[in-house]
């Protein structure tokens, strides 16, 4: 039970007293690091979890643990029923259906599941497959430039495999898809187009309904990445009409080891599987196999039942602060943070300036300092940021620099840890300078 938080979480903006509060769910935001109380702004990379989804996995391996799916006995329907109750909540929080809801080990993992799908069908593999996951030379997998890792090199893979060409649509100097390049690219040869709703290294949000828009006008399917969204802001997958989405459990205050695949119910049950096995058939004879609908299809194999369990519990906790008063108490953040860096000199930040609409974070260089350096005097005084390249190097080449240092907010950040921070910045200018 979130008991700490605060009701009425409909309407009014999060205050400073309810996230002070909300902060005692979160023991390890007490730590001191350095000899400094620690400021935890690397949440862009994963989340702190709160005692209530701790607890939810302790409970279920110390009450349910048992297999899901199989057993006859009745921790086995106990653990079934904990399991798939999560699949309905996390549904319910991105605004899908309980079918459309494929459990992964992360996002990584579920991109790489639609492109293996792909590829599978180009092959004539995993009968019977709808065409439109057939590939071959001549048409197109449109990306972004801004897109991190795991949203490229399996489109790479994928065109590599099939013959199929990568197309990629250019970030101009804001850090802002060129819709102009957008509407060239996307077009009658374009098969799939996949891009982040909300980048990880700008904060920059991408006008997904008119990508949508362009893709669907010609026949294409969409994958949107929201690793970045689903944990900050309200999301409506079916109402946004994306195809495909990915988002991972660690960085919304749940576990490690679990992500999601979501697709449009009536694709998922025409789309070849990536892993085969147990789990995922109907009849088996020593030739072949045939498969149940989604989303089992695509769950082969023993399933991480305890980390569903808490990822339900950490969509439970979000939902109960509310999503809408999450993202605007990060929006407010995220544009402390630029304001704050712009006015420090020597600082270049990268992507759109204050004033600009941005999620709550923001990554940036300081003129003659290596990010690795701004990241270590950032450490020495209890401030956790990331630097390198966020697996974004083509954005950062974009920009020309080969690294930065990425601090990202979320919900139990104050805007104090955002001065210590914006204090620490200004000394590595002092120290360096
Ligand atoms: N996409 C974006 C925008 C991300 O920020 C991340 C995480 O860093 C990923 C994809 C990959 O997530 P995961 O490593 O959990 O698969």
């Amino acid at each position: 039970d979130a008991s700490s938080l605060a009701s009425g979480a409909e309407s009014a903006p999060l205050t400073l007293a309810e996230v002070d509060r909300m902060r005692a769910d979160f023991p390890i935001l007490d730590e001191t690091v350095n000899g400094h109380p620690l400021a935890y702004l690397d949440s862009g990379a994963t989340s702190q979890r709160p005692l209530q989804v701790l607890d939810a996995e302790r409970d279920y391996l110390l009450h349910r643990n048992s297999a899901v799916h199989r057993g006859a006995h009745t921790l086995a329907a106990e653990a079934t029923e904990s399991f798939e109750g999560a699949r309905a909540r996390v549904a319910d929080f991105v605004g899908a259906r309980e079918n459309e809801i494929v459990w992964t080990s992360n996002a990584t993992e579920a991109i790489n599941l639609v492109a293996y799908a792909f590829s599978n069908a180009s092959l004539g593999r995993g009968a019977p497959a709808s065409s439109r996951f057939v590939l071959g030379p001549g048409d197109e997998i449109v990306t972004t430039e801004g897109e991190h890792h795991a949203n490229l090199i399996p489109w790479q893979e994928l065109a590599a495999r099939t013959g199929a060409t990568l197309r990629v649509i250019p970030i101009d100097d804001d850090g802002q898809l060129q819709m102009v390049a957008a509407e060239e690219i996307i077009g009658s040869r374009t098969r799939i187009l996949a891009f982040t709703h909300v980048s990880n290294v700008t904060g920059v949000i991408n006008p997904v309904e008119r990508l949508v828009a362009l893709a669907h006008a010609v026949g294409a399917l969409v994958l949107l990445d929201a690793c970045q969204s689903a944990p900050h802001r309200p999301l409506d997958l079916g109402a946004l009409g994306v195809d495909f989405a990915v988002f991972s459990a660690h960085k919304m205050l749940g576990p490690t080891g679990i992500g999601v695949l979501y697709g449009r119910g009536e694709l998922l049950d025409a789309m070849p599987p990536f892993l085969t096995g147990g789990s995922m058939i109907t009849t088996v004879t020593l030739e072949k196999a045939e498969y149940l609908p989604a989303p089992q299809r695509f769950e082969a194999g023993t399933q991480r039942v305890s980390q569903v369990i808490a990822f339900g519990a950490a969509v439970d906790y979000l939902s109960q602060v509310g999503m809408q008063r999450v993202h605007d108490w990060e929006a407010a953040l995220g544009q402390r943070l630029v304001e704050g860096l712009e006015s420090i000199p020597g600082i270049t930040v990268l992507g759109p300036g204050p004033g600009v609409e941005r999620a709550g974070l923001a990554s940036f260089v300081v003129e003659g300092v290596h990010a690795h350096d701004v990241g270590q005097y950032l450490d020495d005084l209890g401030i956790a940021v990331r630097v390198g390249h966020h697996c974004a190097q083509p954005l950062h080449r974009r920009f020309g620099v080969t690294a930065s240092t990425r601090a990202s907010a979320y919900l139990y950040n104050t805007p104090a840890e955002v001065d210590a921070f914006l204090e620490g910045v200004r000394g590595v200018t002092a120290f360096f300078g």
